[in-house]
This record gives C-alpha cells, sequence and structure tokens, in this order.
C-alpha cells in the first residue's frame, strides 16, 4: 500500500508543478480571451486533480471532511489521537484498534 500512496503522491506533486507552471505562462499571454481560457482550464484540472486525490485517499482509508469542495483530506495527528482538516481545523477521534491501521506517507 506504501508504494500506492508515494505514487499518488509523486502524481499529485507532479501535477501541481505542471498546473503551477501553466498557470505563469498564462499570466504571460497577452490575448486576454486566451488567457482566460487557460485559466479556466487550469481551474477545471485542478479540481479535477484534486477530486482524484480526495477518492484515492478515501479508497485509502483516510477520512474527507466536506467543508470544501473537492474535499479535504483529514490527516492524523498523534498527540491529539484524531484526524485533522488541515483546511478548518474540524478533528474527529480515532479509536485506536489492535495492531493501529497507522499511515505514513513518505
Ligand atoms: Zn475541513
Amino acid at each position: 500500500m506504501l508504494d500506492s500512496v508515494a505514487a499518488i503522491k509523486s502524481l499529485v506533486d507532479t501535477s501541481k508543478s505542471l498546473i503551477e507552471l501553466f498557470r505563469t505562462l498564462a499570466e504571460r499571454c497577452k490575448d486576454p480571451a486566451l488567457r482566460d481560457e487557460v485559466e479556466q482550464a487550469l481551474a477545471d484540472a485542478e479540481t479535477r486533480m484534486k477530486l482524484a486525490q480526495a477518492e484515492s485517499a478515501k479508497n485509502l482509508g483516510f477520512t474527507l471532511c466536506e467543508c470544501t469542495w473537492p474535499p479535504n483530506i483529514m490527516l492524523y495527528k498523534r498527540d491529539l489521537n484524531a484526524v485533522v482538516c488541515p483546511q478548518c481545523g474540524h478533528r474527529r477521534s480515532k479509536i485506536k484498534a489492535a495492531g493501529s491501521n497507522r499511515r505514513r506517507i513518505p
């Protein structure tokens, strides 16, 4: 499973880099209509990427927070023994089962 998590993280990081690169290029575009079209396409791509990331996280057993669309992935905080949304701070207690299901993203 860690290989899958690492692969998904790598794909998301690469996608974010490409979106930022294209956003920088779009800012330099002199044609306002073309710039608007590219920026809209980038916003759509970013939303699709976040949805795919959230769906993958959900399939891996992560909890999603519904404070935004696309949803945010809640991450485990050991000191709180809870998963916490990085966007809004919403916290959900984690009941620790025998053999703990700790996840660690490289
Ligand atoms: Zn949230």
